[in-house]
């Protein structure tokens, strides 16, 4: 009916779209699962990335355990210090996770403006086996004393 209004609305679409899409340069950043080769948050078998350099669990799915796993350490003795070490906690993460057989993990360094700061990941095909295992461990552990 109206073609005059309708025709004059097409035009506005012949503007430029960026065209930045290459994410091939972040590969420095991070260690490779062995699993998927994913360098990112994608990747469903991290079953955590520890800071070395600083104390801390930086990505993976314990981050979502953290205090849960500190709670469960924290229980395990009487007197151990409320206020837990985080570096005790990750020192157990990392003795259970490199015991475990499915398990690999990588050290690798990222170069930032501040110095260069140590990782540590780890990764299993089946990561929630992995950290149920780690529960029953920490839960066998708590139980002892
Ligand atoms: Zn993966």
């Amino acid at each position: 009916m109206n073609k005059d209004f309708e025709s004059s609305e097409i035009s506005a679409d012949d503007r430029d779209d960026s065209k930045h899409f290459d994410e091939s340069e972040q590969n420095d950043e991070s260690a490779e699962c062995p699993f998927c080769g994913a360098t990112n948050e994608s990747c469903k078998h991290l079953i955590a990335c520890f800071g070395v350099s600083e104390a801390g669990i930086v990505s993976g799915i314990l981050v979502d355990h953290q205090d849960e796993l500190i709670d469960l350490m924290n229980g395990r003795s009487e007197g151990y210090e409320a206020a837990s070490d985080i570096e005790d906690v990750i020192a157990t993460l990392r003795a259970f996770l490199e015991q475990h057989a499915e398990v690999d993990w990588a050290d690798f360094s990222v170069d930032e403006e501040n110095g260069i700061w140590d990782y540590a990941s780890y990764w299993a095909r089946y990561p929630g086996m992995v950290i149920d295992e780690l529960y029953r461990h920490l839960e066998a552990q708590a139980s002892e004393y």
